[in-house]
């Protein structure tokens, strides 16, 4: 291979230009750092975890209302790099988060919906077919409607990011990849040995996605890349599957949980179902062939809860999850080298989120802490489950998560992230859910930044005075916050 000369010495560097490494290269360039971002394949590619056409936002999250404050961010800084880009990349078509009365997916969208105040709206499964005739689910499920949802377009996405940093001075490089990482004594510094040259720079991000374990041996079992398959299939209707038409959706059935997407990019209503087969391993060894029992499965769930989607198959194609153990990301610095900061932020639910861990890394490369809350998400909270060994090195670490994954205490349809007590947040108090109530839509705004900012630095229990308040406030709406 060839090799060039490049300037090697940078603030900082970027394993891995997908989707958290793509933003992240963005929000340091923007503040001026002398940034390089590397990339074992082509930018964008279909090897990881960011293709697809598109990836599902939503407000309402069922996974953990913990979420909520991030995303009011995320929703922001997807914004802007669409102001910057000039890109249509955030589509809003609305989502649905749907399932039994009582599952975790439609009660955890709506005790979300309900404790931030989200303008959102309950149908039952007859009621969502009378305004989204493209929807067929059963009569007694409960479906939680929320306007602001929809998708992004990831491929365009880590494109605007690339092309956004690039113009602010930032070096994207692909197809080169990163083959080894030392550390330059205590928070000196880092050296990066890749395929085609060796670097120095003060701190080293690791955006590594399914590949992740492989730079950080410690994450071995916590970051565990699982095969996922999707499935585009020309609709026997197609005006009932646009964006103008027919919200993404979540759902809970028998069959398990899934999520899909209107056509677009792909002439195909697209569906997939979350931890397809439970086929794990390392990032290199998951198979990335499609089979027609993946196409089975995805199709006879279209075949049921959206029969006028089900028409020829049109694209088939794998995907990876990087799953923990708990259904949550791990953002953190490295337990011994704190230049080091790295993302694992997917277990299959993490895209929505890359504009905002994008700002998080580039906070961490930069204070070795972040504006944001990111407490819930340290690896720290695998401790006494998992022996991180010394210097960061797996020793004895993966039993729990092994055991997990070799007899999971649930069925796939329960495979539902932990609770993330850790996360201190503004609690209003739970209401109980009315129905009657329930189904007038909330219109309060969301964009309260008091409140966001009470989540992210309020480490106490205790509510900030009104004048702590106001403090806080000033100083997010001043964005000057370093
Ligand atoms: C099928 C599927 C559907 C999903 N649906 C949704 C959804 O609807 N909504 C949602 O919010 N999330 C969704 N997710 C999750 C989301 O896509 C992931 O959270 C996100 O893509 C992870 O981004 P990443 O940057 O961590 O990984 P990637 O985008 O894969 O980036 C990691 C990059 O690091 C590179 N790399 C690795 N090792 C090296 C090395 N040694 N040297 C150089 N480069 C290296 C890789 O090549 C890759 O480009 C889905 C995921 C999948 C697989």
């Amino acid at each position: 291979m060839h090799s060039f000369v490049y300037p090697n010495r940078f603030d900082t560097i970027i394993v891995g230009v997908g989707g958290m490494g793509s933003a992240t290269a963005y929000h340091l360039a923007r503040r001026g750092q002398r940034v390089l971002g590397l990339e074992q394949f082509n930018i964008p590619h279909d090897q990881g975890s960011s293709h697809g056409e598109t990836r599902i936002i939503r407000l309402p999250y069922y996974e953990d209302s913990s979420y909520v404050m991030l995303l009011l961010r995320a929703y922001e800084l997807w914004r802007e790099i669409q102001r910057t880009s000039g890109q249509h990349l955030l589509h809003l078509c609305g989502s649905v988060d749907a399932g039994p009365a009582d599952s975790w997916v439609f009660k955890g969208a709506l005790q979300s919906a309900m404790e931030y105040e989200l303008p959102h709206e309950v149908l039952t499964g007859k009621e969502l077919k009378e305004r989204f005739p493209g929807y067929n689910l059963p009569q007694d499920s409960l479906a939680l409607f929320q306007p602001e949802g929809g998708f992004l377009t990831p491929e365009r996405a880590i494109l605007a990011y690339v092309f956004a940093a690039q113009a602010l001075g930032a070096e994207i490089h692909g197809q080169e990849p990163v083959l080894r990482w030392e550390a330059l004594g205590q928070g000196e510094g880092v050296r990066i040995h890749t395929t085609r040259a060796v670097y120095e720079a003060d701190s080293l991000v690791i955006t590594a996605g399914a590949w992740n374990d492989q730079q950080l041996r410690f994450l071995n079992g916590l970051a565990v890349p699982e095969r996922q398959a999707l499935a585009w299939f020309q609709p026997l209707k197609p005006a009932l599957y646009q964006p103008e038409s027919f919200p993404v959706f979540n759902l809970l059935v028998d069959e398990g949980r899934f999520y899909g997407f209107p056509v677009y990019g792909i002439p195909g209503f697209k569906i997939g179902l979350y931890h397809h087969f439970n086929e794990t391993g390392p990032a290199d060894a998951i198979d990335k062939g499609v089979y027609w029992e993946d196409e089975e499965a995805l199709r006879a769930c279209t075949a049921k809860y959206f029969p006028d989607a089900a028409g020829p198959t049109m694209t088939l194609k794998a995907c990876m999850f990087t799953n923990a153990p708990d259904g949550h990301f791990i953002i953190d610095l490295h337990p011994q080298y704190p230049q080091v900061a790295y993302a694992s932020a997917c277990t299959g639910h993490g895209y929505k989120f890359a504009s905002v861990i994008g700002e998080i890394m580039a906070d961490l490369a930069q204070h070795r802490r972040s504006r944001h809350n990111i407490e819930p998400f340290t690896a720290n909270r695998f401790h006494g489950r998992y022996d991180f060994g010394v210097g960061g090195e797996l020793s004895n670490v993966t039993q729990y998560a092994r055991r997990e994954q070799a007899h999971p205490t649930r069925g796939r349809d329960n495979r539902r992230p932990g609770s993330m007590t850790s996360l201190e947040r503004p609690r209003r108090g739970m209401r109980t859910v009315n129905r009657a109530s329930a189904k007038q839509p909330s219109r309060v705004s969301h964009h309260d930044y008091a409140q966001f900012e009470r989540g992210i630095h309020n480490r106490s229990d205790q509510p900030a005075g009104p004048s702590e308040q106001r403090a806080r406030e000033q100083e997010w709406r001043a964005r000057s916050f370093w």
